[in-house]
């Protein structure tokens, strides 16, 4: 099912949704398994599966030069996305990226997804390579994550790349997309990154996941800000709670997003890994709370290879 009718259904009640990572290479479904299942009595309605690029590291030769190798470390994403459907009986939501992508790749992939019955995809246009200081579209790829949208909406009006295809099956794809409340780091202002964002709306996209944050108000004014851009769709809070004391800095780094001073404050005082843990957590429950409390279609926790922290906030919570 689509996940825009699973909203409609919940009939205003804030539903649950995790994001999984795909095993590092080398590793196995059951991994999978093993985070999922702990959270499946929550009864998860969807479950999104990320989706990683490939990139490059350098190998030493015994010449002493180094080989620049493309590797991906983290494949799997859409026989991850039908294996969770079959286990569990709810829908995958595969993520699915412009970066590395030609507009073939991304037909050829969508086509398989729509034999596998997967009818959730959340279009992204992915960052930049490692070593490359800005997005680099692939040949004959997408620049942004709008032309993608165009794309799977063109697939669902039966429209292929090929325009000697008449009457080809028309795919039935709900579109996820991306949202940012303190905007996209490349953005020069949330003004323009809000038209960005209309623009996929606009195009056929259904509905937003934000980005993670911790401070709920952020979520709140751009809950705001795009309603008054005329951007009417759902609009799912990413969540993460904050567990290491690395993350203090790696989070506002790799997600561009400010953390609230008193969660520094009580994160930083706390004297040992339990007590931050629990820090983090009291602190991902009270937003989780307060965003069901306002209504929000459902709360979609960012499980990054930690699932027993993100259990542990759902029994707070639902
Ligand atoms: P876009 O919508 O293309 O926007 C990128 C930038 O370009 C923005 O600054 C925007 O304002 C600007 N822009 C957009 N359209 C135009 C235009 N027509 N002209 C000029 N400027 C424009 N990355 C992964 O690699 N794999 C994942 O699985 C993944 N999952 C994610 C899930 C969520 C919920 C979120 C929030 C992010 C995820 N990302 C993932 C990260 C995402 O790929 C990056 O944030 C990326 O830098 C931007 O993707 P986007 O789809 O928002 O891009």
């Amino acid at each position: 099912m689509k996940v825009t009718e699973y909203f409609k259904q919940a009939n205003q009640q804030t539903l649950i949704s995790f994001e999984v990572l795909p095993p590092l290479k080398g590793g196995q479904m059951q991994d999978i398994f093993d985070a999922l299942d702990p959270l499946m009595e929550f009864k998860p309605p969807f479950i999104d599966v990320t989706y990683h690029r490939e990139e490059f590291i350098y190998k030493k030769r015994a010449s002493g030069y180094y080989e620049k190798t493309a590797i991906r470390k983290r494949p799997g994403t859409v026989g991850i996305c039908a294996s969770i459907m079959h286990r569990y009986g709810v829908d995958a939501v595969p993520h699915l990226i412009c970066g590395g992508f030609t507009e073939e790749d991304t037909e050829n992939a969508l086509i398989d997804l729509h034999f596998l019955n997967i009818n959730n995809v959340l279009a992204l246009r992915g960052d930049a390579r490692q070593f490359e200081g800005k997005f680099v579209p692939e040949a004959g790829g997408h620049e942004y994550a709008l032309d993608m949208v165009k794309q799977v909406v063109d697939m669902n009006n039966g429209k292929y790349l090929d325009t000697n295809i008449e009457n080809g099956a028309h795919t039935d794809f709900c579109i996820g997309i991306a949202g940012y409340p303190e905007k996209h780091f490349e953005s020069p202002n949330l003004e323009l990154d809000l038209q960005y964002t209309k623009a996929k709306i606009d195009a056929g996209a259904n509905y937003i996941v934000t980005q993670m944050f911790f401070d709920n108000q952020k979520y709140f004014a751009y809950v705001d800000a795009c309603r008054a851009a005329g951007i009417n769709v759902p609009i799912v809070p990413g969540l993460k709670p904050l567990t290491k004391l690395y993350q203090l800095n790696s989070i506002p780094r790799l997600f561009h997003l400010d953390m609230p001073a008193d969660l520094v404050k009580a994160f930083s005082e706390a004297k040992t890994p339990e007590a931050r843990l629990t820090v983090g957590i009291e602190w991902c429950v009270a937003q989780s709370k307060e965003l069901k409390a306002a209504g929000a279609p459902c709360l979609h926790y960012y499980t990054m290879g930690d699932s027993s922290t993100i259990r542990r906030i759902a029994e707070n919570v639902y």
